[in-house]
């Protein structure tokens, strides 16, 4: 199976879907794509030859951080129904009745939050590539980006996701974070609120330097994920935590 994830953590590293569908036919291999950060909405992998999709429900779907959950999509139905359903069912990874709730309370204005959640992006963005303490920003609707291309070729818009690198380092990003007023210190993607986080001295504070470059997380990289809030309070938040 080719397992595959686009856009990707932390860089937002695409791959060509219709490449590796292609690829992955040619030697009889099924295509699993996680589709969590674009959701069904910016990118539908089906279209361009995946078997399965996959979407971690706790982000984008949910839309309000209320309850974790995932779904696995299938082209096949009649394996669906089969094989896979009997090991989801004899597995029990269901959702509590509460928590499958909050879900189809939260994917009805999927639509109209993701609009938000692009504009704002593409805003915060923008601001991020003009500031002088901003050495790089990783945002696949940047010209600068190296996936820029395939993200247009198979996605309505590049997304919420971003990351960009402060020209401080390490101390840069922890100065950054603590500054922080309206834009919450937190892991996860898909709120209504604007989240942040410094990988180098977060999630990552235990990954040797070498390994952590390998995925591109350098000193001062610093993730985000774009809420739905007005994009000027987002802007000016970060304008003052980058002074
Ligand atoms: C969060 C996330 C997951 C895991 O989902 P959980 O609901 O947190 O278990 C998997 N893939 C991607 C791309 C994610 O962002």
């Amino acid at each position: 199976m080719l397992y595959l994830e686009t856009p990707a953590n932390p860089t937002l590293q695409c791959v060509d879907l219709a490449a590796l569908g292609a690829l992955a036919k040619k030697y009889n291999c099924l295509v699993a794509c996680d589709n969590t950060f674009a959701t069904p909405y910016l990118q539908q992998p089906f279209a361009h030859g995946a078997d399965f999709i996959i979407h971690s429900t706790t982000k984008f779907l949910n839309g309000h951080g209320t309850a974790i959950g995932g779904i696995l999509l299938g082209k096949d139905v009649e394996r669906m129904k089969t094989s896979i359903g009997k090991f989801f069912r004899t597995t029990g990874a269901c959702a509590s009745p509460f928590d499958a709730y909050l879900l189809t309370q939260g994917i009805k204005t999927l639509e109209v939050r993701m609009d938000k959640h692009c504009n704002n992006a593409e805003q915060v963005a923008a601001f991020l590539e003009n500031h002088p303490a901003v050495a790089k920003v990783n945002y696949t609707g940047l010209s600068s980006h190296p996936d820029h291309a395939i993200s247009a070729k198979q996605m309505r818009h590049p997304g919420a996701l971003l990351s960009f690198e402060l020209k401080k380092g390490l101390q840069g990003g922890i100065d950054f974070m603590n500054k922080l007023q309206f834009c919450v210190r937190a892991v996860s993607l898909g709120t209504c609120d604007t989240l942040l986080s410094h990988p180098a001295s977060m999630t990552h504070f235990s990954v040797p330097k070498e390994e952590k470059e390998k995925y591109g997380i350098t000193d001062g990289l610093i993730r985000m994920h774009v809420g739905i809030e007005t994009a000027a309070d987002i802007i000016a938040d970060l304008h003052q935590a980058l002074q």
